[in-house]
């Protein structure tokens, strides 16, 4: 049956192959955008781009008025919108420490304290955030960055509990080193470095985290709740 999905940041990245992911299934699917156009691969899908800044509580309640309108409640919310400011502690600026909070984790709260109306209404609900490896592995240069993903665990596992009762899961998915904007912007010496740590050998493509988002919102994922599931090629392995 078709859900109205939401995924948060949708435009580029791992959020636009999530949206893809459940448009081919015949989702009806709404992105998230924070600045410029929308690709066009989305709107020939005809996935609903609302642009929002997750940054801006005003914002994302437009936004979930229009989803509503269009689609109805968000039934599978995925909270993906994420951003990187790299620094060392003794370097790393309070804003670049507050500003990366406030979207990976105030941001994420943002977006799941709305979605939340719907789905307690509904009696039903699947709640994915997109934290990532570095999370629970920690990485020199990334204390603010890491500081968010790790929020997003006790986050999720909380409302695992606080909402189980009510028929809505909420689960984590951690990916590794994913071929996108984001990692494009280390330079060629880092991501050696960094597959030569992964027992894969290699970076993931945006596909292969949607897979694993596009499972958790299913009904063969209906026992499943305050999971954290790595899609990091064993890069993480024990945590
Ligand atoms: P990209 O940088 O390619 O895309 C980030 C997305 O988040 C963009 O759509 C961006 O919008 C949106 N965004 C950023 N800030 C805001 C905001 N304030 N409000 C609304 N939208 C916003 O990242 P990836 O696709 O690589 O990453 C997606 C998620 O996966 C992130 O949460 C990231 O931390 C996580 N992740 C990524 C990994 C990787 O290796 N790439 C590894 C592990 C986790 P805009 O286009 O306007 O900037």
């Amino acid at each position: 049956m078709s859900r109205s999905v939401l995924v948060t940041g949708g435009n580029r990245g791992i959020g636009l192959a999530i949206a893809r992911a459940f448009a081919d299934n015949g989702d009806q699917v709404a992105i998230t955008y924070r600045s410029g156009e929308p690709p066009q691969v989305l709107t020939e899908a005809g996935v609903l781009a609302v642009r929002c800044d997750i940054t801006d509580v005003e914002q994302v309640e437009q936004a979930y008025k229009e989803i509503e309108e269009k689609h109805g409640p968000v039934e599978v919310l995925v909270a993906n919108a994420g951003i990187t400011k790299d620094q060392l502690l003794m370097r790393m600026s309070e804003e670049d420490f507050t500003s990366v909070l406030d979207t990976n984790l105030t941001g994420t709260f943002r977006v799941v304290k709305r979605a939340n109306r719907g789905m307690l209404r509904a009696k039903k609900g699947r709640v994915v955030l997109i934290s990532s490896v570095v999370g629970l592995l920690g990485s020199a240069g990334q204390a603010n960055y890491a500081a968010s993903k790790a929020g997003l665990v006790g986050f999720a596992r909380s409302l695992a509990r606080e909402l189980g009762s009510r028929n809505i899961t909420f689960n984590v998915v951690a990916p590794g080193f994913v071929d996108t904007d984001m990692t494009q912007a280390l330079t060629e010496e880092q991501r050696k470095g960094i597959v030569s740590q992964v027992p894969l050998g290699r970076y993931a493509q945006p596909e292969e985290i949607a897979a694993a988002v596009r499972f958790l919102a299913s009904d063969d994922a209906s026992y499943i709740t305050g999971a954290v599931i790595p899609v990091d090629g064993g890069l993480g392995m024990g945590h």
